[in-house]
């Protein structure tokens, strides 16, 4: 008889927004989820919680990604939660979701802290991430990096943030060449405005932005978590293997001019 080994999953930031979205998505496609958070516990408890009453299987690790010892901290997490969940250490699906944005980050505005530390959690954490975990990552996986519509949209007050995003791209697509040959994909998914907890908050504040966002993109409605979470799971499942070093846009067709 086949053995079917029960495929595993690290989200990111799933504690809300975009990342529990592709939590849930992972989860539904039948992977154990690690449901990582920064600072709400409670929050990547209810991501668990949602997974778990939709059938599926998570647990939460907490680690703060702006300083290499919360690395290492997640990575140790993640490490026990697989042992304990599914008796070994091998992961599938790597997301590196978690991000801080620069918002107010005109050129003449930003702080060396402030840069510093857009650059700690949107590039050096996911790239020793993936140093750490490319050893326990299954030969087949798939690395999906959230990227964003920023690097190809100009928008001068998330300048720093603009930059960690090509910054991610440039990782996605040599990475890939280098993780290609144990068949593991590296790919970014690029979302435009999508509304979570900060643009929810946006809309509510100035009602003629949803009409605004529509008439910049070709779809006609405000992105959703999900709409995000869907060409993540498909790099994320077998039907993408074939898909590596690439950019997806997830943005609805934002400003395709
Ligand atoms: P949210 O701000 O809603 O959520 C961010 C997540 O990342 C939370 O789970 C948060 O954890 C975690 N996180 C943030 N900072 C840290 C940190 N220093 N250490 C550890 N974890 C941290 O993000 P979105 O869902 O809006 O965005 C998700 C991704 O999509 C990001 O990469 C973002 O750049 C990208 N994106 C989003 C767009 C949008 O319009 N929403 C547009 C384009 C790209 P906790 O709350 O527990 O601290």
């Amino acid at each position: 008889m086949q053995q079917h080994t029960l495929r595993t999953a690290l989200v990111t930031g799933a504690s809300r927004g975009i990342g529990r979205a592709i939590a849930r998505r992972l989860a539904a496609d039948g992977l154990l989820v690690a449901v990582h958070y920064g600072t709400d516990g409670a929050a990547a408890q209810e991501t668990v919680d949602l997974i778990t009453a939709d059938g599926g299987r998570a647990f939460a690790v907490g680690a703060e990604l702006s300083t290499h010892e919360g690395v290492l901290l997640l990575v140790e997490g993640v490490r026990a939660g697989l042992l304990a969940h599914t008796g070994g250490t091998g992961l599938d699906v790597l997301v590196n979701n978690a991000a801080v944005s620069s918002s107010g980050g005109h050129l003449q505005d930003e702080t060396v802290e402030q840069f510093d530390r857009v650059f700690a959690v949107n590039v050096r954490a996911p790239f020793f991430l993936v140093q750490q975990l490319l050893p326990v990552l299954r030969d087949g996986g798939s690395i999906v990096n959230i990227g964003s519509a920023v690097t190809r949209v100009s928008l001068a007050d998330e300048l720093a943030y603009a930059m960690t995003k090509g910054a991610m791209e440039t990782f996605t697509r040599t990475l890939a060449n280098v993780a290609g040959m144990r068949r593991i994909t590296v790919n970014t998914v690029a979302p435009g405005p999508t509304q979570t907890a900060g643009l929810t908050a946006a809309m509510a504040a100035m009602p003629q932005l949803e009409e605004l966002l529509i008439a910049g993109q070709a779809l006609p409605w405000v992105g959703q978590p999900e709409d995000v979470a869907e060409p993540v799971a498909f790099l994320a499942s077998p039907a993408g293997r074939w898909v590596t070093g690439t950019v997806i846009d997830a943005s609805g067709g934002t400003y395709l001019g």
